[in-house]
């Protein structure tokens, strides 16, 4: 059985991130595991920023939002130099067990330091716990800091409301999420949104002239939905997808395009739907963890150390179906995970 582990959040924070640390750290010390926190993801490994965490080292932290250990990305850790001296710090300090809560680069960083000890015939078994707010980790249904980030968009998005009601506006609302519509589609759902742009369904092959496509038809919807009394609408962006500042401009000149051309208006102050971007940005990342991601972060803590006593290594933990579920390492790096389509087939049709 393992007797001393390292944890460690890596990659980009959230919100549920504490919670996690606080399960491991406390479910190991019941176990009579040593914990040694690691600071700053794998850089703590190679500088030796790390120590020795008791019950009382995790206390008031389930409630609260960003990382205790801090996180970081490390470059020095993707080379073979950094992982020497890094796999010298766990022999060194007899770490046999490694818990990393971050998403698949640092699941990918374990698998190599893994691999980099079993050269030396030393064994270290990692478990990778899903931590990121975009929800893009493929093994699993969903990741720690999804729903805290999914609620502060949707939060901010009411109030951006307010104001684009106010003023018979179009709202063009970036959310986080690159490569990833799992928050956009979530929260243009929720908030009732004129439509969603997001990058599953806007292929990187030929992605402006679709793009320029899809914003002209959204321009004419939004005319057509404004003679039926419609006032304000909300759309909802994914970051990557093209800067929602031009995006907002795009749409206003189309539809100013439409009234002058169409309806024959020329009064410039009536003229259009006006549209604004806003960027939610890092705002997302922050926060007090909801319920959901408290409970998911202390249920796959928890699990993370009894795979480690029951002699379980490389492995990923996930929900599907609503249970908590591990894979291999490698297999979990392997799989695809598709989006809620279905969400954003829904925001288009009841949209109007
Ligand atoms: P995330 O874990 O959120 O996907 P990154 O992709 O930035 O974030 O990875 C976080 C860290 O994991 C990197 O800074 C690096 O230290 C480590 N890492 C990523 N990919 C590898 C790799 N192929 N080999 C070793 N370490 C890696």
């Amino acid at each position: 059985m393992v007797k001393t582990i390292g944890v460690l959040t890596s990659g980009g924070d959230a919100p549920g991130m504490n919670a996690a640390v606080r399960a491991v750290v406390r479910t190991a010390i019941s176990k009579g595991i040593k914990v040694i926190g690691i600071r700053r993801g794998y850089n703590g490994l190679i500088n030796g920023d790390m120590y020795e965490m008791d019950a009382r080292s995790v206390s008031d932290i389930i409630n609260r939002g960003g990382t205790i250990l801090y996180t970081a990305r490390c470059k020095k850790f993707e080379t073979e130099e950094g992982l020497e001296i890094a796999a010298d710090k766990v022999e060194a300090l007899g770490i046999d067990g490694l818990v990393v809560i971050g998403g698949d680069g640092s699941f990918r960083g374990a698998a190599d330091l893994a691999r980099h000890l079993d050269k030396r015939n030393r064994e270290i078994a990692c478990i990778g716990l899903p931590g990121t707010i975009d929800n893009d980790i493929q093994c699993t249904d969903y990741t720690i800091g999804f729903d805290t980030a999914m609620n502060t968009a949707l939060d901010m998005i009411d109030r951006i409301r307010d104001t684009s009601q106010s003023h018979d506006r179009c709202s063009v609302i970036e959310v986080m999420g690159r490569h990833a519509g799992h928050i956009a589609v979530n929260v243009a759902a929720a908030c009732g949104a004129t439509a969603v742009l997001c990058e599953e369904s806007i292929p990187l092959e030929n992605r402006e002239e679709i793009l320029r496509n899809k914003l002209d038809e959204l321009a004419r919807k939004m005319m057509d939905e404004r003679k039926t009394g419609k006032t304000h609408f909300i759309v909802v962006v994914a970051e990557g997808i093209g800067h929602s500042e031009e995006i907002a401009e795009y749409l206003h000149d189309k539809t100013v395009e439409i009234d002058k051309n169409e309806n024959g208006v020329t009064d410039v102050d009536n003229c259009g739907i006006i549209s604004r971007a806003t960027i939610l940005g890092h705002v997302q990342r922050g926060g007090n963890p909801t319920l959901r991601d408290r409970v998911v972060a202390t249920e796959m803590g928890h699990y993370a150390v009894q795979l480690l006593v029951d002699g379980v290594k490389n492995r990923v933990v996930g929900m599907k179906d609503n249970k908590i579920v591990d894979f291999d390492i490698q297999e979990a790096l392997s799989m695809k995970k598709g989006y809620q389509k279905h969400l954003e087939d829904i925001v288009n049709e009841i949209s109007f």
